[in-house]
């Protein structure tokens, strides 16, 4: 079973997992993002992490997972819709140099300047209307780590998270602590050692397993003492969100005489997308036509 998102419900340790399991979904990403091995790693990590975020919450729109590197990777983007769309870009310094065993650390928070970010774009924003933002400092030694310690002091959230990626799959486990029966405090079936029990048991995963099992066979092999309930399975996959109208709307932003500067030393205004690579155009007629209203725009940003 390919690009598989299961998500699991052990109600006496009152925890909730979410696995993913992606391949195809992961390999079309990275078909658009050539990087160094370490880069593509902490990549399909965030991607694998995003899909498993976007799952926990009950929302409409795009989770945005954003690492701000202050290393030789400048931007880390992963993007994952309500429909299980995924999409992810990496912006490397210039000149960048990236050993083959960079570490994460080395890579993002070589001088621990580097932050994390969640946004959280609804998918019917009012013009005007900004995304909801979480940003803290990169405190882990890796993407796991990093948004454990983010999901404690931003969502108060107990979160365990297991990531692993190579170049053609990326893998996760997340458990959350919910809420005692519903808030309500503990019930006569609580069991009081079961969020220790389902971390222990996700610690003992390695990368050659995660990567190598779907997970169905997973939880299966993971949690099969644990008796959990299975609450959704659901399909990934890739997927851009750019258009030809949000790119033209973009466009009107930056305003007329910067159009004009840029058509002065080109017959067109090129427009690439940072997630999938496609190329937009517009000639001075097109751009003409924008400003005139040819084109209204639906959105004023570009994703
Ligand atoms: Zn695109």
């Amino acid at each position: 079973m390919t690009d598989t998102l299961r998500t699991l419900i052990f109600e006496n340790a009152s925890c909730r997992a979410q696995m993913i399991h992606l391949d195809n979904a992961w390999q079309n990403i990275a078909s658009h993002n050539h990087h160094p091995t370490p880069v593509m790693t902490v990549l399909g990590e965030l991607v694998a992490a995003s899909a498993m975020l976007s799952a926990s919450l009950k929302f409409e729109g795009s989770l945005i997972l954003q690492i701000q590197g202050d290393g030789p990777i400048r931007l880390l983007v992963a993007e994952c819709n309500s429909r299980l769309g995924l999409r992810a870009t990496v912006k490397l310094r210039e000149g960048a140099h990236i050993p083959d065993d960079a570490s994460f650390m080395d890579l993002v928070n070589a001088q621990g300047k580097g932050l994390c970010a969640i946004i959280l774009d609804p998918r019917n924003r009012m013009p005007g209307q900004s995304p909801y933002q979480g940003i803290v400092p990169l405190t882990g030694q890796s993407v796991a780590s990093s948004l454990e310690a983010y999901m404690h002091s931003s969502e108060q959230l107990e979160t365990k998270l297991v990531l692993n990626a190579n170049a053609r799959l990326a893998a996760g486990l997340m458990l959350q602590q919910m809420p005692l029966d519903g808030g309500k405090g503990a019930g006569p079936n609580h069991d009081p050692d079961g969020w220790s029990r389902l971390c222990a048991l996700a610690q003992t995963l390695q990368t050659d397993e995660h990567l190598n099992t779907d997970t169905f066979e997973l939880a299966k092999r993971l949690f099969w003492e644990e008796a959990p309930g299975v609450l959704a399975e659901r399909k990934a996959h890739f997927e851009c969100t750019c258009s030809r109208e949000k790119v033209g709307a973009m466009l009107i932003t930056l305003g007329q005489d910067e159009l004009n500067d840029a058509l002065s030393e080109n017959p067109v205004v090129e427009v690439q997308c940072d997630f999938c690579n496609a190329n937009y155009q517009f000639t001075a007629e097109d751009c003409k036509t924008l400003f005139e209203g040819g084109e209204p725009p639906a959105s004023n940003t570009l994703h």
